[in-house]
C-alpha cells in the first residue's frame, strides 16, 4: 500500500478508479492529455513546499536557490522553444493567464473584440460572466456559417468601427488555422494590441505544423495540458516592452507564492516538446484529426445527418455538426460514453438546440497519440465513432471494439496497483 491508500483509502479509491477510467477508455476530450509520469513526478515533488513569491533572483523568501534554477530552466525552454523574447511562467491555469495578460494590455472599460463563445471562443474572451466580460467592454466576432471560417471581413469592420483596445485571437472549438498576419494587419490599422491565445494549438505551434503566433502578437498566452502535453497550468510569452507590465500584473496583480512543483513540471514537458518524439506524435495528432473528418463523413461510413463543420481539420480536433441528425449533441455524447468513448458536445455556430443539449461534438487526438494510436487505429476509432451514431448500432460489439484498442495501446503501465 502506498502512503496515500494508508493515510486516506477514500481519495486513494477515487484517484485508482479515475487511472482505470484513462486506462480503458478513449479519451478524446480535445482539450485533455497524458503527462509523462516524469512530468508527474515533478509534480509530486517537495517543491510543493516552498513558498517563492517573485521571480528567480528577485525573491520575498529565503531558501529559493533551488526553485530558482527550476523556474530559470522552464523559461528560457519556453522562450526557445517558441521564439520568444520574454515568457512567464507562473500562471496558475490558463484563465489566470488570460486575466493577467488582458489587465496588462487593457484597463477595466477598455473594449477587446474576441471570437464569439458560441462561435468556438473562450469565455475568457469576453464571455458575460466571465471577468472579461464584466469589466470590459466586449465586441464579439464570428465565423461564417457557410464555410465554417472566421469571417476576417466582419472582423475588420468591427475593428474599424469599435477601434477595440485589444484584438484576441485564439480559440477553444474551431478546426482551422488563424491567419495572424491578417490579424496583426487588422490591429495596427486600428492601434489595437494583438493577444493570441494559442492554449490549444501551442503543441502543434512547438512541433512546427502550425503558425507560430509569436512573431505576429504583442502577447501569447497559453495552457501547457492541451496539446502541449504538460501539467494542467498557464504561460504567458511577449515582446521584451511588455515584460514589466505583465511580470506585475501576475504577481502581484493576480497571484501569490507561483506553484513551483507545478512550474518544475512545466519544465520538464518543454524538454520533452523540443523532441523529435513530440514532433512526431503531433503529427499523428493531427493526421487522426483528418482522418476522423474524412471516415465521418465518407460514403461507406457515415452515419445518416451526420457532417463535419468546415468541411475538415488542420489541427487535433474536429467539430461534428448534428444539425441535421436525429441524434442531438447530448444524445451523442452519451451514446459515445456508453461504448467508452469521452468527448464532449459542443454548440455549432447558430445552433437550433439549447445550449445544454447543443447540435455538436468535439472530438480531438492529441490524448490517443500520445498513447501511441497510429493512423490504423484511428480509423478503427472513426469507425466505431460512426457506427455509434447509427439508429442501430450495437453498443456490445462497439465495446468490445474500443477495449482491444485500449488493450493495444496500454497508458501508464507501470502505475497503479
Ligand atoms: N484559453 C483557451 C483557448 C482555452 O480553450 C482554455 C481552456 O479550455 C483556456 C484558455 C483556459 O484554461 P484553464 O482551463 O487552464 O483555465
Amino acid at each position: 500500500n502506498t502512503p496515500l491508500h494508508e493515510l486516506d483509502p477514500d481519495v486513494a479509491a477515487a484517484v485508482d478508479a479515475e487511472l482505470h477510467r484513462q486506462q480503458s477508455t478513449l479519451e478524446m476530450i480535445a482539450s485533455e492529455n497524458f503527462a509523462p509520469v516524469a512530468v508527474m513526478e515533478a509534480q509530486g515533488s517537495v517543491l510543493t513546499n516552498k513558498y517563492a513569491e517573485g521571480y528567480p533572483g528577485r525573491r520575498y523568501y529565503g531558501g529559493c536557490e533551488h526553485v530558482d534554477v527550476a523556474e530559470q530552466i522552464a523559461i528560457d525552454r519556453v522562450k526557445d522553444l517558441f521564439g520568444a523574447e520574454y515568457a512567464n511562467v507562473q500562471p496558475h491555469s490558463g484563465a489566470s493567464a488570460n486575466q493577467a495578460a488582458l489587465f496588462a494590455l487593457a484597463q477595466p472599460g477598455d473594449t477587446i473584440l474576441g471570437l464569439d463563445l458560441a462561435h468556438g471562443g473562450h469565455l475568457t474572451h469576453g464571455m458575460r460572466l466571465n471577468f472579461s466580460g464584466k469589466q470590459f467592454e466586449v465586441v464579439a466576432y464570428h465565423v461564417d456559417t457557410a464555410t465554417g471560417l472566421v469571417d476576417m471581413a466582419e472582423l475588420e469592420s468591427l475593428a474599424k468601427e469599435h477601434r477595440p483596445k485589444v484584438i484576441i485571437a485564439g480559440w477553444s472549438a474551431y478546426p482551422r488555422q488563424l491567419d495572424f498576419a491578417e490579424f496583426r494587419r487588422i490591429a495596427d490599422e486600428v492601434g489595437a494590441r494583438l493577444w493570441v491565445d494559442m492554449a490549444h494549438f501551442a503543441g502543434l505551434v512547438a512541433a512546427g505544423l502550425h503558425p507560430n503566433p509569436v512573431p505576429y502578437a504583442d502577447v501569447v498566452t497559453s495552457t501547457t495540458h492541451k496539446t502541449l502535453g504538460g501539467p494542467r497550468g498557464g504561460i504567458i510569452l511577449a515582446k521584451k516592452e511588455f515584460a514589466k507590465k505583465l511580470n506585475s500584473s501576475v504577481f502581484p496583480g493576480f497571484q501569490g507564492g507561483p506553484l513551483e512543483h507545478v512550474i518544475a513540471a512545466k519544465a520538464v514537458s518543454f524538454k520533452v516538446a523540443a523532441s523529435e518524439e513530440f514532433k512526431e506524435r503531433q503529427r499523428r495528432t493531427v493526421e487522426g484529426a483528418r482522418i476522423l473528418a474524412e471516415r465521418l463523413t465518407a460514403p461507406d461510413a457515415r452515419a445518416a445527418g451526420v457532417d463535419v463543420l468546415s468541411g475538415g481539420t488542420d489541427v487535433h480536433l474536429i467539430l461534428v455538426d448534428l444539425r441535421n441528425s436525429e441524434l442531438d449533441g447530448q444524445q451523442a455524447e452519451d451514446r459515445l460514453h456508453e461504448v467508452g468513448i469521452t468527448v464532449n458536445r459542443n454548440a455549432v455556430p447558430n445552433d437550433p438546440r439549447p445550449p445544454m443539449v447543443t447540435s455538436g461534438l468535439r472530438i480531438g487526438t492529441p490524448a490517443l497519440a500520445t498513447r501511441g494510436f497510429t493512423a490504423e487505429d484511428f480509423t478503427e476509432v472513426a469507425d466505431v465513432i460512426a457506427e455509434a451514431l447509427k439508429p442501430a448500432y450495437d453498443a456490445e460489439a462497439l465495446k468490445t471494439r474500443v477495449k482491444a484498442l485500449a488493450d493495444k495501446h496500454p497508458l501508464y503501465p507501470g502505475l497503479g496497483k
